[in-house]
């Protein structure tokens, strides 16, 4: 019988997080007096979590794992547990134990009243740098303004989706993932329930700032045209300044002494130019790169066999 419930929890090296991830997970769900399991995605981890795993695996019935090849990143770990997730409803949980699990109890009920996705809000971070805080608070705001779905502010992966938004996010195989977006884009009826942040329980942020500016951009240009737009109206706008400013210099030329001189002003109008050409490229790159991406086509993620082979169930 398949478990009614799924969580799905990205790992990369939270070898100290996942007993009491484990245990706190299993406090909660238990509580629901239904079927359940937990998905562990190991991504590549090098400190000992993917044996951990296999052990919990072994000790308990309701873990099952998915161990990565290397180091895929957290959306396509979370991806490749939403692929081996069976319950009806699948929650995703970060492992480290900020998106408290009590608050899966919360996500069930508003399942229960018929919304198909129910993502957690967080009305206050604990923990985390003033420079986090406020690069996320800035990121989702900007995504919110220049995108075309409406992705809700301050909303991270902690979700419940529907068993049908699973599957209809399983035929969406884009390499460059952001599945906030996509969950948003599916529909279907979505609501967000607050909650609190808490601090890591154990071990450093796994998302630095360059993971950080990797993950915004494949959010805006996976659901965004707004920076190709750009060059086209940076482009009009020099055009019709330079076009204002012939009549302009022929007058001052006839009716005054005001001559523009010197290589400075041709100078800085042409480094002008070139840096916004060079930028536009630059937006181009991004956007060619990742069509390239896709058409190679190659799997999302390799999973050791082997693992896949003892997985309970399959
Ligand atoms: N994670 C992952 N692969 C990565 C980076 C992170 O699976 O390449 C997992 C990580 O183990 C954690 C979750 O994604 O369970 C969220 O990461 P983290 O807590 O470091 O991000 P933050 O909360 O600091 O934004
Ligand atoms: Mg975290």
């Amino acid at each position: 019988m398949n478990p009614r419930y799924s969580i799905v929890a990205p790992i990369f090296n939270e070898i100290d997080n996942l007993d009491e991830l484990i245990r706190r997970i299993r406090e909660v769900m238990d509580s629901t007096g239904e079927k359940w399991e937990i998905v562990l995605v190991d991504d590549g981890s090098t400190d000992g979590s993917s044996e951990r795993i296999r052990e919990i695996a072994k000790e308990f019935d309701f873990v099952s794992p998915v161990i990565l090849a290397r180091n895929f990143g957290h959306q396509i770990a979370v991806t490749a547990g939403l692929d081996y997730a069976k319950g009806e409803a699948v929650i995703i949980i970060d492992a480290d134990l900020q998106d408290p699990p009590e608050v899966i109890l919360d996500l069930i009920e508003k399942w229960k009243e018929d919304y198909q996705v129910v993502y957690a809000v967080r009305t206050e971070r604990v923990g985390e740098s003033w420079f986090k805080k406020t690069t996320a608070s800035l990121f989702y705001r900007i995504i919110f303004k220049i995108t075309d779905v409406d992705i809700p502010l301050d909303t991270g992966d902690f979700r419940l989706l529907d068993r049908r938004i699973v599957d209809v996010m399983g035929t969406m195989r884009e390499r460059h993932r952001f599945l906030r977006g996509m969950a948003s884009w599916v529909g279907f009826r979505q609501i967000g329930v607050p909650y609190k942040r808490a601090a890591r329980y154990a071990g450093e942020t796994k998302y630095p700032l360059k993971k950080m500016i990797r993950l915004a951009l494949t959010a805006i240009t996976s659901f965004s045209y707004f920076p190709l737009q750009m060059a086209t109206w940076v482009g009009f706008i020099c055009a019709g300044v330079s076009i204002l400013a012939i009549p302009v210099v022929i007058i001052l030329r006839a009716v005054s002494e005001q001559v523009f001189l010197g290589q400075a002003s041709t100078l800085i109008a042409v480094l002008f130019l070139g840096g916004v050409q060079l930028i536009s490229l630059g937006v181009l790159g991004e956007y060619i790169g990742r069509i390239y991406d896709e058409a190679k086509g190659r799997p999302l993620y390799i999973i050791n066999e082997e693992d896949l082979q003892k997985r309970k169930g399959s």
